[in-house]
């Protein structure tokens, strides 16, 4: 049964992030440091991110592009399909091609917000996901931890988002 839960999120209530952290590549080109608390976390359950991921779901960070900042590497950017039809561009390493971060032609912040991929962070146990989506086409056998919010396909974002996060988006907004 896909679970249909949505209220807002108070992230300083569940992260224990200490800033600035940092992550990278596998080959270790690549490094990069995150400079602010992500606006939201998603855990993604789309099939294209399953077949992009080669698992059953991906973890994406979303937080401003100018809060990520490249220490070391090549990077190079490739637009791959999402579930609107209009893509994201993913940032890989150029010497192992492992997605470090992207974003999506939909969203309405585009290249200035970065979904970043939690699992490339030296420490990813301090982001678990804020928000389940598209949990309509969740692997069956998952199981989604009691208590975050999860949604068949995309939630609404000021219902969701904090306050401060809400704030954050709407500086974006207004400075694009
Ligand atoms: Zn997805
Ligand atoms: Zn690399």
């Amino acid at each position: 049964m896909t679970q249909q839960r949505n209220s807002r999120i108070d992230a300083d209530a569940t992260r224990r992030i200490s800033l600035p952290c940092e992550g990278g590549c596998t080959c270790g080109s690549v490094r990069y440091r995150l400079l602010a608390t992500p606006l939201i976390i998603h855990g993604c359950h789309c099939s294209l991110c399953q077949r992009q991921t080669g698992s059953a779901f991906a973890i994406n960070a979303l937080v401003e592009a100018e809060n990520v900042e490249v220490l070391s590497g090549d990077i190079d950017m490739l637009k791959v399909m999402t579930p609107s039809g209009l893509g994201q561009t993913i940032t890989r390493c150029t010497n192992c091609h492992v997605a470090v971060w992207s974003y999506y032609h939909k969203h309405e912040l585009n290249e200035r917000i970065r979904f970043l991929r939690v699992g490339t962070l030296d420490d990813p146990t301090a982001f678990p996901p804020d928000v389940h989506i598209y949990t309509s086409t969740k692997l069956p056998w998952l199981s989604l931890p009691k208590g975050v919010p999860a949604v068949a396909r995309y939630y609404k974002v000021n219902e969701t988002f904090s306050r401060d996060s809400l704030a954050r988006r709407a500086k974006l907004l207004e400075t694009g």
